[in-house]
């Protein structure tokens, strides 16, 4: 009778938290297997300011978790249908704070920022070429100088040489002059867009700042926090998925486990395919 009372009382336990004992025990083989099961997802905290509906992002996530899948030949996620975020192994979540606020605001203000920064760069080093020129052409005209004073006997050579080194360093003045009102404008139009991007940068440090994957006792989440546009999200959903799988951050910059979103591919590099599957111990 009391065997019965236990095993009763094991029933009623196990069908109350039968979800909960099947990913224990997935946890357990997963950590001798780690890709034996798909992980599965359900969409958390979605933030509506996003300029995207659930359904997309679901197919987003699908696409981006495809990239992984095909890679390997095996269902590594599946999105849990009950969306039960409970017990889904990630939940994925669209965060609006001031990131995309300040992407939205960039994107309002019109103009590609990237191609306005480009031609700042491009200028900005040649200034700074022309800089370190400059500075190269008075030495030559300072030690001329140095020689010139220092002796009494000034020959004819000497003299066209300061000449000639004058006349130089004219010109590289007049170079970098020119470079200036340039230079001064295309900054002034960047300013506001360079102050707002350095101040993301500088709150949230190198990493993929646009989202992030956290896990703890409580579970995993991916964060989005920040997207320009379809392609950017996707690589930053493929990146965070990555390490979902346990990946870490590979040092080449066209990978997609790069720690930046620098790139354009959707497509994963070798290196990220070896990574999976040395991860995922194939
Ligand atoms: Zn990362």
């Amino acid at each position: 009778m009391s065997f019965l009372l236990i095993f009763g009382a094991f029933v009623f336990y196990y069908q109350g938290h039968h979800q909960r004992i099947a990913s224990s025990v997935k946890n357990i083989v997963r950590i001798v297997r780690p890709c034996a099961f798909p992980l599965t997802y359900s969409i958390g905290r979605f933030d509506e300011q996003f300029d995207i509906s659930q359904e997309e992002l679901l197919d987003d996530v699908k696409l981006a978790a495809g990239k992984w899948e095909n890679a390997l030949g095996k269902d590594l996620f599946v999105f849990d249908p009950d969306n039960s975020q409970q017990f889904s192994d990630i939940k994925i979540n669209l965060e609006y704070d001031y990131r995309q606020k300040t992407t939205d605001k960039l994107d309002v203000l019109g103009g590609s920022i990237e191609q306005t920064r480009a031609k700042y760069n491009t200028l900005k080093s040649k200034y700074v070429a022309l800089k370190e020129e400059l500075a190269r052409k008075k030495g030559t005209l300072d030690d001329l100088m140095a020689i010139y004073r220092s002796s009494k006997n000034h020959t004819e050579e000497l003299v066209q040489r300061i000449r000639a080194a004058e006349s130089d360093y004219n010109d590289a003045v007049n170079a970098i002059n020119s470079l200036v009102p340039d230079l001064n404008a295309i900054g002034k139009q960047l300013n506001i867009t360079v102050t707002s991007y350095n101040t993301i940068g500088a709150a949230n440090g190198p990493e993929f700042d646009e989202g992030e994957y956290v896990s703890d006792k409580t579970g995993a989440s991916i964060n989005i926090y920040q997207f320009n546009d379809k392609q950017r999200l996707l690589r930053l959903l493929e990146h965070e998925l990555g390490h979902a799988l346990g990946l870490s951050h590979i040092a080449n910059p066209d990978a997609i486990m790069y720690r930046l979103n620098s790139g354009d591919s959707l497509e994963l590099t070798q290196l990220d395919i070896d990574a999976l599957v040395s991860q995922c111990k194939i």
